[in-house]
């Protein structure tokens, strides 16, 4: 499908989280030769980016001379309309930068982003996605509340990017009248105005939707007060919460988005190791699995997927008909078999990550599994049909 008009140019003129950007609109676009050039660079320095600079411009010589004639002009155009992109100067807290590009189509877009990528330039009937797509798992966002007995700051923190939401504190001296009181009087108070400023931290916490959608809450701070917390919490917000963390209020920004990001990537490690559990077991019973790329590929493109489990950094090497978009793995044959088509050579990973997009299965990347590997780096969890589903689809 060819990009939509609003969807030609998009340049954010700062830092974007890898959550921002439309993974599922990206990976609609395609076209029926190889027009889209998709550009990952390492650029958290200006060291860094003149090595990056130099890569893309040694891979666009080699590119260019093992191009067909007729895409040669073409291919010209595209890499001149990404210059500017990979030209640039480099922006305060920039780690790396993502360009997908094409001249005949108009389309240009631009990140910069705040983590880390590998350096990749690929030429392609479509956006290449799957660097990003893995980026995405491992970074969602998350909430980070720091807080101890008379002091709460609530941080969204998107792709290492840290904001602020919420802040709230109490006074507890101002709570200590002078004169009079005992100090077991005192104490009884002072219990007091800490559980009701934890409540009224809680509340504000269950109050924020955005929670929901994201991978979770960390709990920071000294002391005991993230525990009292934890109890005075809803049930289905303390479910949210993915780790504690016993540090000062004093930490610096960017150690609390460094402990965050350990205790959040932990969290989505256990769950890929979970969701390859869940295939294998599948697998060993028999019962709602596809394995083996072809089985994979048909049962996405019925709809049947639940989750779609890909080994990161795998490739797969197959081609994909231009004209009709089937796919497989294996050697490239010179035209389709069902269509008689040009082929290009792929990464069947990367069509069946689209064709996951597309017909919004979930996607799990999981980093090392051995059983995953033995079954070619690929599996998918089917979903669980209804009688009348069954009819449809048998
Ligand atoms: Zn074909």
């Amino acid at each position: 499908m060819k990009p939509k008009p609003e969807f030609r140019s998009i340049s954010p003129d700062r830092l974007v989280a890898v959550t921002e950007i439309d993974l599922g609109a990206l990976s609609e676009i395609y076209d029926e030769t190889d027009i889209y050039l998709s550009i990952y660079m390492r650029s958290s320095s200006s060291s860094d980016l003149e090595a990056s600079r130099s890569f893309v411009a040694s891979r666009f010589r080699v590119m260019q001379k093992s191009l067909p004639s007729e895409l040669q002009e073409s291919f010209r155009r595209t890499a001149s309309l990404a210059q500017e992109a990979i030209d640039s100067s480099f922006w305060k807290g920039e780690r790396s930068r993502v360009i997908f590009v094409s001249s005949p189509e108009s389309f240009f877009h631009f990140y910069r982003m705040s983590l880390d990528c590998e350096p990749l330039v690929v030429l392609d009937t479509s956006p290449f996605l799957l660097p990003l797509a893995r980026l995405r798992d491992d970074h969602e966002d998350y909430g980070l509340l720091l807080l101890d007995s008379q002091d709460a700051r609530l941080f969204i923190i998107r792709s290492r990017i840290m904001e602020e939401t919420n802040s709230s504190s109490i006074d507890l001296m101002k709570k200590h009248k002078k004169g009079g009181w005992s100090q077991m009087r005192y104490n009884r108070l002072r219990k007091g105005a800490i559980k009701s400023f934890l409540t009224e931290v809680a509340e504000d916490v269950t109050a924020l939707e955005s929670l929901q959608s994201m991978r979770g809450l960390v709990l920071a701070g000294p002391g005991d007060a993230k525990n009292q917390l934890m109890e005075l919490l809803p049930q289905k917000v303390r479910e949210q919460v993915i780790g504690l963390l016993d540090i000062p209020m004093t930490t610096r920004p960017s150690e609390l988005v460094k402990l965050g990001e350990q205790v959040a990537l932990d969290r989505e490690r256990t769950l890929s190791i979970k969701r390859a559990e869940e295939l294998k077991a599948n697998v060993l019973r028999g019962q709602l699995y596809a394995y083996g790329t072809d089985s994979v590929r048909d049962a996405l493109a019925q709809g049947r997927v639940n989750t779609l489990v890909l080994l990161s950094d795998y490739v797969v090497p197959g081609w994909i008909c231009e004209r009709c978009q089937h796919f497989q793995e294996g050697d490239r044959p010179e035209v389709c078999a069902q269509c008689g088509g040009r082929t290009s050579q792929v990464n069947v990973l990367e069509e069946l990550y689209e064709l996951a997009q597309r017909t919004g299965a979930e996607v799990e990347f999981v980093e090392e599994d051995e059983f995953l590997q033995s079954i070619g780096g690929v599996g998918a969890i089917l979903r669980y049909l209804n009688p009348i589903d069954r009819q449809k689809s048998s």
